[in-house]
C-alpha cells in the first residue's frame, strides 16, 4: 500500500511528539483520520495513547480532567484543546448503552476494536503511518459503513450505533454494508433504551447533513418506528390535490432538500405535515383535503421536540414555523403586515424560507407561479421593515396607559381594544396617530363584538 501522509496541526503534532519522546505510543484516531483520508476538514483532532491519564497530565503544563474515569484528559496547546484518551477496552455493557467499566490497555488494536465502524477505527502517526486493522481504507474507497466486528454484538453493546450508521451514511453519502443493515433491522427495538439527548444529537446530524432524505433509510430500516413513529405515519399518505404530485412522505423529503442545512429549518420541514394523516378527508369528487393540518402538525412537533429534549429556543421556533407554514396571504402591504403580526418579525425570514421549500416540493406545474408570488411578498416584507410600518401593538402611537387615562379599566377589555386598534392600523396605516386611535378606542370599548376574533382562514 502506498504510504499515506496526513497533515497534522502543530498542536496535535507537538502532543504526539512529547508523548512518544517520553516512551509512550500516541496516534491521532477516529473521525479526524477518516476525514483527512477523505480530504475533508476534521472538526477535532482526537489522540489515543498508551500513557495513563496521570502520565499524560504529568507531561503537559495545561490539562483539564474531561473524563478521567474514561481515560480522557484535554491537553491545551496554544489555546486549542485536544482530547487525549488512554487506549481502552470497554468492559461488559449494560442496557445496550453503558459500558459497566472501562479497562486500560497497552495495545492500540484493542482500542481500535471497541470503535463503531471500520472508517472510524483507524489511527495515524508520522512514524507508523496509518494503522488500519479492519480495512477502513477499503471501506472508504468502496464508500461503505461497516461495523468493526460482529454487527449484532456491537449493536447489543450500544444501540446508538444503529442511528450513527445512518448518520455517517447521510453525512458521507455512503451505503451501509449488507451485514450491518441486517443487524440493524434486527436490533432497532433496543433504541428505546437510548437517552433522548443522544438520539437528538444523531438525528440533528442526519437532518443537517447533505442528505436529509436519508430519513427514508432510517424508516426503511425500522429505526423511526422506535424513535419517531410520527414519520412512519406519513408514509404512503396520498394527497390528491392540484398542488401535489407526491405523497406526504416524498413531499416532506423533497422539502427538506430545498432548505439550508440549519437545525430549526430542517426540523420544521421534517414535521410540517406530520398532522396530515390525522385530518385527511376525501371529498365526493375524489379530491383530498387536510383541513387545519398546520395546527395539528404544530401540536405533534411540540410533543416530539419535548420528548427528544430539544432546548426551548429550538422547540418554540420550530413549533411556530410549523403552525404558520400554510398561512395564506397576498403581496399587498396590508396582507403582509398581518402575516408579520401573526408569524412574528423574529422568524419571518425563516418563515419565507419554509414557504419557499414547501412550494418547491409541490407539483412542478404550480411551482413557478407560487414562487413568483412569494418573491413579491418578500419584497413587500422588506419595504414594510425599511419604512418602519406598524404591524404590532408595540408600534401603536398610543399604549395601554393612554387608554387607562381615557377611562378604560385595565384587564381583558383593555387588551382587546389594543388588539382591535392594531388590526385597524394594520389595515390602514394613516390611523396610527394618537388622536385618531383614542377616538377609535372610545367607539371600540362599547362594541359588543370586541372579543370576537377575526376570521383567520384568509388574511
Ligand atoms: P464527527 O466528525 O461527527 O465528530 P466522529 O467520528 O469524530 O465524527 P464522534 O462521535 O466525535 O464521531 O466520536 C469519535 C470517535 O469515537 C469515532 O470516530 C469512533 O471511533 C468512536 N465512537 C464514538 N461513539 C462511539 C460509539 N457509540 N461506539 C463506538 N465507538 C464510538
Ligand atoms: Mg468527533
Amino acid at each position: 500500500m502506498e504510504r499515506l501522509y496526513i497533515d497534522i496541526p502543530e498542536g496535535a503534532a507537538a502532543i504526539l511528539h512529547r508523548l512518544t519522546s517520553a516512551g509512550y505510543e500516541a496516534y491521532i484516531v477516529g473521525g479526524c483520520v477518516r476525514d483527512c483520508l477523505l480530504g475533508r476538514d476534521p472538526k477535532d483532532w482526537d489522540i489515543t495513547t498508551s500513557a495513563r491519564p496521570q502520565e499524560v497530565k504529568a507531561l503537559f503544563e495545561r490539562t483539564i480532567d474531561t473524563g478521567i474515569a474514561h481515560g480522557t484528559v484535554t491537553v491545551m496547546m496554544d489555546h486549542e484543546g485536544y482530547e487525549v484518551t488512554t487506549y481502552r477496552i470497554d468492559g461488559e455493557y449494560e442496557d445496550c448503552r453503558h459500558p459497566k467499566e472501562v479497562q486500560f490497555t497497552n495495545k492500540l488494536v484493542e482500542d481500535l476494536k471497541r470503535r463503531d465502524f471500520t472508517i472510524n477505527a483507524m489511527a495515524y502517526n508520522p512514524e507508523t503511518g496509518v494503522v488500519d486493522e479492519f480495512d477502513g481504507i477499503g471501506d472508504l474507497e468502496r464508500r461503505i459503513i461497516r461495523c468493526v466486528g460482529e454487527p449484532a454484538e456491537r449493536f447489543d453493546e450500544d444501540a446508538l450505533r444503529i442511528l450513527r450508521a445512518v448518520r455517517f451514511s447521510a453525512q458521507l453519502g455512503f451505503e451501509i454494508d449488507e451485514g450491518t443493515c441486517l443487524a440493524i433491522r434486527d436490533k432497532t427495538a433496543q433504541l428505546a433504551l437510548i437517552s433522548a439527548e443522544r438520539i437528538q444529537m444523531e438525528l440533528v446530524k442526519i437532518l443537517t447533513s447533505p442528505n436529509p432524505a436519508h430519513m427514508k433509510l432510517a424508516c426503511d430500516l425500522g429505526i423511526t418506528s422506535v424513535i419517531l413513529p410520527e414519520y412512519d405515519k406519513i408514509r404512503g399518505v396520498s394527497q390528491k390535490t392540484p398542488n401535489h404530485i407526491y405523497d406526504v412522505e416524498v413531499h416532506t423529503l423533497k422539502s427538506m432538500e430545498h432548505i439550508e442545512a440549519d437545525t430549526v429549518l430542517r426540523l420544521t420541514m421534517l414535521m410540517h405535515d406530520f398532522g396530515k394523516p390525522d385530518v385527511k378527508r376525501v371529498l365526493d369528487n375524489g379530491r383530498e383535503i387536510f383541513y387545519r393540518h398546520p395546527e395539528i402538525s404544530a401540536a405533534c412537533a411540540e410533543r416530539i421536540l419535548r420528548r427528544l429534549k430539544f432546548d426551548n429556543d429550538t422547540r418554540t421556533k420550530v413549533v411556530r414555523l410549523v403552525k404558520w407554514h400554510g398561512l395564506k396571504y397576498d403581496a399587498s402591504e396590508k396582507s403582509v403586515r398581518r402575516a408579520l403580526n401573526r408569524v412574528g418579525e423574529d422568524i419571518f425570514k425563516d418563515f419565507i424560507k419554509v414557504q419557499c421549500a414547501d412550494i418547491q416540493a409541490k407539483n412542478p406545474v404550480v411551482i413557478p407561479g407560487k414562487l413568483a408570488m412569494l418573491q413579491e411578498k418578500e419584497q413587500t416584507y422588506h419595504r414594510i421593515i425599511e419604512e418602519g410600518q406598524c404591524f404590532t401593538v408595540r408600534q401603536l402611537a398610543i399604549g395601554g396607559r393612554d387608554l387607562i387615562r381615557a377611562g378604560i379599566q385595565p384587564g381583558p377589555l383593555l387588551g382587546a381594544v389594543l388588539d382591535k386598534l392594531t388590526e385597524a392600523v394594520i389595515d390602514d396605516q394613516s390611523l396610527n396617530e394618537k388622536e385618531k386611535l383614542l377616538a377609535l378606542a372610545m367607539e371600540l370599548k362599547d362594541d359588543p363584538d370586541i372579543f370576537r376574533p377575526k376570521e383567520e382562514a384568509n388574511i
